[in-house]
This record gives structure tokens, C-alpha cells and sequence, in this order.
């Protein structure tokens, strides 16, 4: 009850301040479904999701409650590689204070150590996931299945040049385990995962398919803010309603995996 109350005392419907991170460059397949899907679900559960679209140069909001980030191409990278230079060290902080993060492709590689293009230019990444990533002349491009250990069956769509390796401080979101290649189309890892960021090569959009993710970004973001419990709680206090709406996307997301 006491959690439920500290979320109560901030209104019914306490914000979730959610950032799409730099959505101009790096938002593509269908990247920007995870953010539809993402406040659809918070609504639904009571919450009230406020999505800030951040891009190179704009001021860093004050408070952020959760990260989204998207794919890009590479020259979508080198635009914004200097602005995620410069922000590093908060994104790292809010990292280690357990801001849940999903990050897509272009920025899932740009979160690692480093990304080195296909022309051997470096760019180099804020180091919060330990992976590095090589570009090859091989694109990857297709369906994508893996098993999570958190999430089960994951399902998604790959397109990248890249190449990733794990390093002793990241664990991978999941192993391949029907369609795809995943980081490196050799060790079976997908992903990585380092406290609540997630970084993965799963466009499709991802979340819309995987509810299971959609809901660790929204529990972590609700109970890091308004305490522990507190998303277990609004989900108990859910209405027939919502309730009914949740069941019937949890419905889609089975048919289209
Ligand atoms: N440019 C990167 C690569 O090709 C990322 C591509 C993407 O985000 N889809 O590996």
C-alpha cells in the first residue's frame, strides 16, 4: 500500500517521462512502434507516459524515467556520435542508478565501445554495454528468433553490417535459436543486456511483439521512480477495461510471433 500511495500522491495517473533518443537519425524499421507501444501499455496500466524526442543539440531533460533509441545508418550514427560524446557520461550515470534503456541496432552499437564502419572509421561509443562492434562487407538481413532468459521467445527483424562481440561484462539478451545471426552469426548471442539497458538488433518493431520487454521497461521505470511494487500494484488496480484492451494486444502479440 505504501508504494501504491507514493504513486498516488503525485495524481491518478503518476508521468512516466519516457526519452526517444535522438528519434531524427536513429529511428528507422519501424523503431518508433516501440514507443507506441511502450505508452499504450503504460496507459493502460495507469500511468501517464510523457515522450520527449531529444536530438543533437537540444537541452537534456531533467527528468528521465526511461530511454529509447532506434537503428540507423551509418552515416545516421556519424551524425549524432559527437551530441552522444558529449552525453555520455549522464547516460552512463543514469545507467548505473538502473534507468531501464532499450537500445536498437545503431545505438545498441554505439553503446558498446565502439563501432568501426565499413570506410575503418571508429566511432567511438559511451562503453555502457561491453560489446565492440565491426562492420563487414555482409549485411545481415532477416528474420530474427532468439530465447531470453527473462523474456522467453523474442521475436524481430535484423538489418545491419556489424558485427558484435561480447565482452566478460556483458551478458547477451538471448541465443538464436530458429531464424537469424544475431551479433556476430558465430557465438549464437543476440544482444547484450548490463543492468536494465537492453541493447539489441531487434528492429520489427520489437516491442508491440514482445510485450514481455515492453513490461521490464515499464516496471523498472515505474518502481525506480515511485518504489518497489508499485507496477505490480497499478496492475492489480487495473480496470475490466483495460484490462480486457491489455489481453487482446498481448493476443496480437502471440499471433505475429
Ligand atoms: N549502420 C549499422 C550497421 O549497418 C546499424 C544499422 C541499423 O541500425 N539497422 O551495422
Amino acid at each position: 500500500p505504501q508504494t501504491r500511495d507514493k504513486a498516488k500522491a503525485v495524481g491518478d495517473h503518476p508521468p512516466l517521462r519516457i526519452i526517444s533518443l535522438y528519434h531524427r537519425d536513429m529511428n528507422i524499421y519501424g523503431d518508433s512502434g516501440n514507443i507506441l507501444s511502450v505508452t499504450r501499455r503504460a496507459e493502460l496500466y495507469g500511468f501517464r507516459p510523457m515522450v520527449r524526442y531529444y536530438d543533437p543539440g537540444d537541452a537534456w531533460p531533467e527528468r528521465i524515467d526511461m530511454i529509447l533509441g532506434g537503428g540507423g545508418q551509418d552515416h545516421g550514427q556519424e551524425r549524432i556520435i559527437d551530441d552522444l560524446r558529449e552525453r555520455g557520461g549522464l547516460l552512463r550515470d543514469l545507467a548505473d542508478q538502473d534507468v531501464p534503456m532499450l537500445m536498437i541496432c545503431g545505438l545498441y552499437q554505439l553503446f558498446g565501445h565502439y563501432f568501426e564502419t565499413s570506410d575503418h572509421e571508429r566511432l567511438e561509443g559511451v562503453g555502457i554495454l561491453d560489446v565492440h562492434t565491426v562492420a563487414k562487407p555482409e549485411r545481415m538481413i532477416g528474420n530474427l528468433v532468439e530465447q531470453a532468459e527473462d523474456f522467453g521467445r523474442v521475436v524481430g527483424y535484423e538489418n545491419h553490417s556489424g558485427l558484435t562481440y561480447l565482452g566478460e561484462g556483458a551478458r547477451p539478451l538471448g541465443t538464436v535459436t530458429e531464424d537469424g545471426r544475431g551479433n556476430n552469426g558465430k557465438d549464437h548471442t543476440e544482444g547484450a543486456r548490463w543492468k536494465k539497458v537492453i541493447g539489441t538488433y531487434m528492429h520489427g518493431s520489437l516491442l508491440p511483439k514482445n510485450p514481455a520487454i515492453t513490461d521490464f521497461l515499464i516496471e523498472g521505470a515505474a518502481d525506480r521512480r515511485y518504489g518497489q511494487g508499485t507496477f505490480a500494484q497499478m496492475k492489480t488496480a487495473m480496470d475490466q477495461r483495460s484490462r480486457s484492451e491489455l489481453e487482446r494486444l498481448d493476443s496480437l502479440a502471440d499471433q505475429a510471433s
